[in-house]
């Protein structure tokens, strides 16, 4: 089945009870034991609730994954993950990861893990990290990344960690399954907020992992379970409505990312544009290969620095200024006054993330009327 007919059906029965089309939400957290320790395979609902667990199926046949864990959020479904590394372990992971994901890698060095943050979009680097000091547990890879939109080559990054027998997680929240799929590529684990694309209407938070082997699955289950940051029924059915739109809202995300892209890429009021579907762009030649289309997200650089560009982002009209992605709104992101606002000033000179930096999810609006907003701002 192609992507358009399995976005809608893979793992999408109709309730054999009804009839109904949709998924039924069930609240309920308890389910009724016919003899003591005997049920329908539902018992408790942190432990598991059809609804979710439709989800779950749905999660697992886009990836290409064994099965599927769904999370209240991106970053409960990463700590659980990174839950599951004891104390001793290693991990070496992307040095231009969201920043939740860091912020979690730092309480997990204290609690004994040890951790390198590393430039994954160089293989040498990350062979270096694999060659020098203790043996590596887990890759932890993002691409594209935020806000730089960086490109890590995930065949070859996969064959040097499994080189070294570690596993390979990845987060595929910016590109989704629509436009790559990494436990195709080898990778173990795939990491997503589902608040973002997936959910794709700015009114869902939710996360999760999808992995690649049954044993795999089963361990992370089990974090899953003892964490308890599971997804609500109703939010799991929210999921669900998003999935059966993703792949022509992604298919519109990138058509009309790829057409803002080449229009900052010639205004002379813009310095740089990252995108990594630009001929020029460092990561392009990779991208190709791995990715279907260049997603949705594209940031660029206002002449004139912080200043200029708060003024460009105070005076967009569709674009809404605000955190978040991956909704069928558009949205412009100031990172150095909102969402790496917390990283010191140095740090983020030092990751290329410049205060005159603009970070742009392009919504699934008319691509033209979209032109001239941004026209208008940098006019
Ligand atoms: C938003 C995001 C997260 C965190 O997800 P939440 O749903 O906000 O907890 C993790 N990774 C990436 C790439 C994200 O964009």
């Amino acid at each position: 089945m192609e992507w358009d007919t399995r976005l809608i059906h893979e793992g999408q029965d109709t309730d054999p009870l009804t009839g109904a089309v949709n998924v039924p939400v069930y609240l309920s957290t308890t389910f009724r034991q016919s003899s003591p320790g005997v049920s329908k395979g539902f018992v408790y609902s942190r432990t598991g609730n059809p609804t979710r667990a439709a989800l779950e199926r749905i999660l697992a046949k886009l990836e290409s994954g064994a099965g599927a864990l769904a999370f209240g959020s991106g970053l409960a479904a990463i700590s659980a993950l990174f839950m599951s590394y004891p104390a001793g372990s290693r991990i070496v992971a992307g040095d231009d990861l969201y920043h939740g994901s860091t912020r979690l890698l730092d309480v997990a060095r204290t609690h004994g893990v040890k951790v390198d943050f590393v430039d994954t979009t160089r293989l040498a680097t990350i062979r270096r990290s694999f060659t020098e000091g203790a043996s590596v547990n887990l890759l932890y890879l993002e691409t594209p990344t935020n806000p730089l939109l960086k490109i890590t080559d995930l065949r070859g990054a996969i064959a040097i960690a499994h080189r070294g027998r570690a596993r390979v997680a990845v987060d595929n929240t910016f590109a989704s399954p629509v436009l790559q799929r990494p436990l195709e590529l080898g990778a173990d684990v795939v990491v997503h907020s589902t608040t973002k694309y997936i959910g794709g209407h700015s009114d869902v938070l939710g996360g999760a992992l999808v992995a690649r082997s049954r044993s795999v699955l089963e361990r992370l289950r089990w974090f899953q379970n003892t964490s308890g940051g599971v997804p609500s029924p109703f939010d799991s059915y929210l999921m669900i409505r998003g999935i059966r739109t993703l792949g022509v809202r992604v298919r519109q995300h990138a058509e009309n990312a790829a057409r803002i892209a080449r229009f900052l890429n010639g205004h002379p009021r813009i310095a740089r544009t990252l995108y990594p579907g630009l001929p020029r762009h460092p990561g392009h030649a990779t991208a190709r290969r791995q990715m279907d289309l260049y997603g949705g997200m594209v940031s660029a650089e206002v002449v004139g620095g912080r200043n200029a560009a708060m003024r460009v982002a105070r005076r967009l009209q569709l674009f809404t200024l605000g955190e978040s992605l991956g909704g069928v709104e558009s949205l412009v992101n100031h990172p150095a006054t909102m969402t790496h606002r917390d990283l010191p000033a140095a740090e983020r000179k030092q990751k290329g993330i410049s205060d005159g930096l603009l970070r742009f999810s392009v919504g699934i609006e008319d691509a033209e009327d979209l032109i001239d907003d941004l026209r208008q701002a940098l006019s």
